[in-house]
């Protein structure tokens, strides 16, 4: 082998399985401590979204109005939500505090699996500049498998999976829309889930979807069980997949009786 083959056969980030196991410890002992949660690119999901905004007790306009930078792709129908730092306060996160996140038991899918990056072939490597997560340097270990789920990411997993259904296709149909309300009503129903619920529940769509009562209840109360029929909401419109059952309309039922 070359040394510049060598070199970068060293620099090749570990692939890590869920059953490896690794240094790691983060509590406010760390020198560290806090310090990752300034000056960083928090990408959020709509799950992560759900979970913050009521974590804050405010509606999902609120929230995205004041957490977020909206940034549009140019290509793609879904833009990326960015949570937004302080930069009145040397670009801290506004949830944390001098104890950690306040918002912990809420905090994004990023925050949870730091300092671990997933690889798309669902392994695991360490964030670029190991150096800074002094935890890492620490004698405890954890094995990946348990450690994700003392994180609670596996919720995570499962509605980001979710999610995927959606933004996959649409990135391989790579669909030529240029109507802006089209772009403004996926981003709703995705982000927005408190302005989807006013528009499912105070707009004609229950007079033109079949749902049985007990989905109703669940939609009006429950934000997880929105966010998953708002995923096949669009992939009814966009994607053309059966998600959903169109009602009938009464005159094509006289027709048919007739
Ligand atoms: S949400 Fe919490 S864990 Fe994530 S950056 Fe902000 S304070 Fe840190
Ligand atoms: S950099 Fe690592 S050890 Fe330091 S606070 Fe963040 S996760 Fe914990």
């Amino acid at each position: 082998m070359d040394r510049t083959a060598t070199d970068r056969e060293k620099n090749r980030p570990v692939r890590m399985d869920t059953n490896h196991v690794f240094q790691f410890n983060c509590s406010p002992g760390v020198p560290c401590f806090t310090q990752c949660c300034r000056d960083v690119t928090i990408v959020l999901t709509p799950y992560d979204v759900v979970r913050l905004k009521n974590a804050l007790k405010i509606n999902s306009e609120e929230f995205l109005d004041r957490h977020t930078i909206i940034l549009p792709k140019e290509t793609r129908l879904i833009p990326m939500v960015v949570l937004k730092m302080n930069e009145d306060d040397n670009k801290r996160c506004p949830f944390v505090s001098e104890r950690g996140c306040s918002l912990y038991e809420d905090r994004p899918w990023s925050c949870r699996m730091f300092p671990l990056d997933m690889n798309d072939d669902g392994t695991f490597s360490f964030v670029d500049d190991k150096s800074r997560c002094k935890g890492l340097f620490r004698k405890e270990t954890q094995r990946i498998s348990d450690w994700l789920v003392e994180q609670g990411v596996p919720i995570y997993d499962e509605v980001n999976d979710l999610f995927t259904h959606v933004t996959a296709p649409l990135r391989a149909q790579d669909l030529d829309i240029d109507n802006p309300k089209i772009y403004q009503m996926v981003f709703m129903a995705l982000y927005n889930l408190d302005k989807f619920r006013k528009f499912v529940f105070e707009s004609s769509f229950l007079d033109r979807f079949v749902l049985e009562d007990i989905t109703i209840e669940k939609l009006k109360r429950n934000d997880l069980e929105l966010l998953k029929f708002s995923f096949d909401w669009i992939k009814f419109g966009l994607l053309g997949q059966k998600t959903l059952v169109v009602k009938t309309p009464p005159e094509a039922d006289n027709e048919n009786a007739g």
